[in-house]
């Protein structure tokens, strides 16, 4: 099955926004074990229609992202109409969608909004819970006029509204029109704790080795997802592998953040955690108190960047930081202790480290941090990581190493 994309925006084009909608469409597409052979960016405008004939006459399915939305600039709807001989026609249920949209914000809706609710013959309606703009679907017998046999999905441009659309309604289409893709499954683990080569070398010839196994990798900030798809009979083959090589190193087969996965844990075993954070600043305490539910399992997140702070609220000792160092194993224990005491949590993490550019030492270069991880009734642990690169990126891959220490001891893996 041929797949073209055609991203359309003003903004794509001069650079403003990143086009991040083809990549992940591309990940998405070939989770199905299919790839896209072209992508076409085209500015708003006349050029949308040629861009979508061009796609069509080398394709079995064409992908538009953008140009939905309510303003003249928006032409990929009318674009599709003109470009199969399609009449427009009001979709009375959509128009009193859009009027609810706008009557819950309070807001009163335009006249150019009803455009959203204008739907060519045919087509189907895809849903966007997230915004205004609905999705559209077109089934190849619409294109036949044409001489093509094409499916069309035209999906709004902001990737939160594209990706459920996507999700929902596109991907179910695209299996059941493949002739094996009802029964295909998609399995992630999201790991942690290993780089992407030590990934690789634990589990790519393996994987690879297995007959109609399709793997990807999706290298995030901190962790990286391995994505397995296929057949069922062979998927299970790759996640038996994944779990033997990757085993504790696995922090969900949900797609789970591990911020997602402690919080969870704390919670369903009634558990409080406590942060003393020094050089990510609060970083951690805010990847917390991104999970939904954190304030059940989250009361006390202390940011003691000065010495004094960490002695006053902490009642780290004056002479440990003189004699060892603020960066150092003895402080870092002192923090986690300190802020397990204070707040009376189970478990209290701490970090004090070096982020950079300036304050290194040979001893303790730039990037050099201490993580302690204190909890009732455990033996103290204090961790070195080391972590060069920009200050931001520091404190994404500290406040994650924090929180995989929690994640194994909540998990009874060793420290
Ligand atoms: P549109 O549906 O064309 O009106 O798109 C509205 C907004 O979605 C744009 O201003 C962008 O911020 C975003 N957007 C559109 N296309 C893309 C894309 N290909 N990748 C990422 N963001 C996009
Ligand atoms: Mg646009």
């Amino acid at each position: 099955m041929r797949i073209e994309l055609v991203n359309t925006g003003d903004e794509l084009l001069l650079g403003d926004t990143i086009n991040t909608n083809a990549a992940w469409l591309g990940q998405q597409i070939a989770a199905l074990g299919l790839v896209v052979s072209r992508h076409l960016v085209v500015s708003d405008g006349a050029v949308i229609k040629e861009a979508m004939a061009e796609a069509a006459s080398r394709s079995d399915v064409v992908l538009v992202s953008g140009g939905l939305g309510p303003t003249n600039d928006d032409l990929t709807r009318d674009s599709i109409a003109e470009l199969l001989g399609l009449p427009m026609e009001l979709d009375e249920r959509l128009k009193a969608q859009l009027e609810a949209f706008f009557a819950k914000r309070n807001r009163a809706m335009s006249s150019s909004n009803l455009r959203q609710a204008m739907v060519p013959r045919g087509a189907l309606v895809m849903d966007n819970p997230f915004g205004t703009a609905p999705g559209l679907y077109f089934p190849a017998e619409l294109s036949h006029a044409r001489g093509w046999n094409t499916h069309f999905f035209l999906m709004p441009g902001p990737p939160r509204e594209l990706k459920p659309m996507m999700e929902t309604h596109v991907e179910p289409r695209l299996r059941a029109l493949l002739p094996d893709g009802a029964s295909r499954t998609i399995r992630y683990f999201k790991v942690t704790g290993l780089g992407e080569s030590d990934i690789v070398e634990r589990v790519e010839k393996k994987l690879e080795a297995v007959p109609d196994l399709i793997l990807g990798y999706c290298i995030r900030q901190g962790d990286v997802d391995v994505r397995l798809s296929g057949q069922p009979g062979p998927v299970a083959q790759g996640e038996a592998i994944v779990r033997e090589h990757l085993g504790e190193h696995i922090v969900s087969t949900d797609r789970r953040l591990i911020e997602q996965v402690v919080v969870q844990t704390l919670a369903e075993r009634g558990q409080w955690l406590a942060t003393a954070e020094s050089c990510t600043g609060g970083f951690l305490a805010s990847r917390i108190t991104d999970v939904s539910g954190s304030s059940g399992v989250f009361g006390h997140g202390f940011v003691t960047y000065a010495n004094a702070a960490k002695q006053q609220h902490l009642g780290v000792p004056a002479d440990w930081i003189e004699q060892h160092g603020a960066v150092s194993e003895p402080v870092a224990q002192a923090m986690a202790e300190g802020a397990l005491r204070v707040s009376a949590a189970d478990h209290a993490l701490a970090l004090t480290g070096i982020a950079g550019p300036s304050g290194g030492s040979d001893a303790k270069p730039v990037g050099t941090v201490f993580i302690g991880l204190a909890s009732q009734g455990a033996e103290t642990v204090v961790k070195r990581f080391f972590y060069p690169g920009t200050r931001d990126r520091f404190k994404l891959l500290a406040s994650q190493a924090a929180l995989d220490m929690l994640r194994r001891r909540l998990m009874g893996l060793p420290l």
